[in-house]
């Protein structure tokens, strides 16, 4: 098939979270398995990583897009993604892109991000049309590209040269809406016909997910598990209703990991490499010099938690901070990287003060600190509130790092509780509870703690956990039967759709 994904974030070029990683893992195993694709982004000058290989050149290609009542340029670049052969376009227009960060800034969004990725999924759709990509499916990604399948099936859907081709919109995390004030509307090119309740319109104001959700032919998410939550009241963030209306088009598909960026047996930021055979010996190895160079005290026998985190509230660092002081009591090290909202921030570097011998915080993103966390660690903790698909928790199975998690989305998929029974029949790969509350996630941390006392259980959990299939292989296929399926609608679609 030929696939165009269109994303704000693609690593290594433009990261803020999970997006990123699953939009270049994704579209390499596609083209691993002999499709052709091409991912579309944002050109971001000051997020790229120093020494990028293979470089971004131009195209020669630059057009006008229309942006309400005038025109902003797209330059297109191009480059590959590092260790494929997949095409990378960047869309190139350095007023809405070339600044520090991809949203906002000092904890406010830019006030044109509306603008900025109407322009950008305007861009997609004539990039595909002045390149003659003739693909098969557009594939957009949240908000930021969600425009794109109204760009495709509404009016003027005669008009791009793409009358064929399939949209599908994947939901990473329904939270980020893409909201803004009805007026925005002109920025999107569709007629005013659209802005009703039933399309693009919800309680009052312009909703691109909505509107991503309505018109593809379409709709992922990132888990079984949270496909269904956010139908229900719950999880569905107000539009709950809209995706119970489009549940016939909607599927859940479990994110996978790139091999290329996580797997033990390979990672360069390691102390030393190990794999099933040799964790014995490797852990330990990475674990002591986690605690050296966190200024822990370096004792193999104590048990180390992890967690990396955005600081946001999703992430239950709330009943995190109050069990804490209680857990701090055992014999534990913990070990916190992440950045975001201040007071967590704060209260996670205020534990470190208060238990220097047990706790090390790192405020920032550190993509090599976060590996070496992942391979040290004996266990990850992951208390989320909500969790669309979650990538921590899988990295930690591949790295023998058992995850204790709350059962919500991908972490309900992707964890094994351990019971007498799921140890007996070997499936057991961690620990989950239920309650969103600091005394279950204590419990379960207790739990784990006498888990790991008893070293022939924690063996079995870590080499039951690196067994798992987390690849991307298994998930690029199901992408690629709702691509048929997306194409199959478009075909039978009426022209207004
Ligand atoms: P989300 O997308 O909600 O932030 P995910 O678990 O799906 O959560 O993905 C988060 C990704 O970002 C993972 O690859 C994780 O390792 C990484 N990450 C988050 N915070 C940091 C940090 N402070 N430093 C390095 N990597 C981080």
């Amino acid at each position: 098939m030929r696939i165009v994904l269109a994303s704000s974030e693609a690593v290594p070029f433009a990261k803020t979270g999970g997006l990123a990683d699953v939009v270049s893992a994704l579209a390499k195993a596609l083209g691993e398995l002999g499709h052709q694709v091409w991912v579309i982004i944002p050109h971001y000058p000051q997020q790229l990583p120093r020494n990028l290989s293979p470089a971004i050149e131009p195209a020669n290609i630059s057009f006008p897009v229309p942006i309400g009542t005038r025109a902003a340029d797209a330059r297109i670049l191009w480059s590959t993604l590092p260790g494929s052969e997949v095409t990378v376009l960047h869309v190139d227009q350095p007023a809405y892109f070339n600044r520090p960060s991809l949203y906002n800034e000092g904890g406010r969004d830019f006030p044109d991000n509306c603008e900025r990725f109407c322009f950008f999924s305007r861009a997609v759709v004539e990039t595909c049309r002045r390149m003659v990509l003739r693909p098969d499916v557009i594939h957009a990604n949240d908000w930021q590209t969600a425009l794109i399948p109204a760009l495709l099936k509404a009016e003027h859907r005669k008009t791009t040269g793409l009358s064929n081709t399939g949209a599908v919109l994947t939901i990473h995390n329904l939270a980020f809406q893409g909201r803004f004030w009805h007026w925005d509307m002109h920025l999107t090119g569709l007629d005013w016909k659209y802005f009703n309740w039933r399309q693009m319109e919800a309680y009052g104001q312009l909703n691109l997910m909505k509107t991503g959700i309505v018109f593809s032919d379409m709709v992922t998410t990132v888990s079984p598990t949270y496909a269904r939550e956010i139908q229900t009241p719950e999880g569905g963030c107000g539009l709950n209703g809209v995706l119970t209306a489009h549940r016939d088009s909607l599927v859940g598909i479990l994110n996978g990991v790139d091999p290329d960026d996580w797997n033990p047996a390979t990672d360069p930021h390691l102390a030393r490499n190990y794999d099933a055979a040799t964790v014995a010996e490797g852990k330990p190895a990475c674990k002591a010099w986690l605690q050296n160079h966190l200024g822990l005290p370096a004792r193999a026998d104590v048990p180390m938690f992890g967690l990396i985190s955005r600081m946001a509230d999703q992430k239950g660092l709330d009943i995190l901070g109050q069990c804490l002081d209680e857990v701090l009591q055992q014999d534990v090290q913990m070990a916190f990287l992440g950045t975001g909202e201040r007071h967590y921030e704060e209260m996670l570097v205020a534990k470190q003060r208060d238990y220097p011998q047990k706790v090390a915080t790192r405020i920032g993103f550190n993509e090599g600190l976060a590996h070496q966390i992942e391979a040290g660690i004996d266990a990850f903790l992951m208390p989320s509130r909500y969790e669309p698909c979650g990538l921590n928790q899988m990295y930690s199975l591949i790295y023998g790092s058992v995850p204790v998690v709350r059962t919500v989305g991908g972490l309900a998929d992707s964890v094994v509780d351990t019971t007498p029974e799921t140890l007996a029949n070997r499936t057991a790969t961690g620990f989950r509870f239920d309650d969103y509350s600091s005394e279950a996630l204590k419990r379960t941390i207790f739990r784990t703690l006498e888990a790991y006392r008893n070293r022939a259980t924690w063996t079995q959990l870590m080499r039951t956990g690196m067994a798992q299939d987390c690849s991307w292989g298994r998930s690029a296929k199901e992408y690629v039967r709702v691509y048929e399926q997306a194409q199959a609608k478009s075909a039978a679609r009426p022209a207004d759709g």
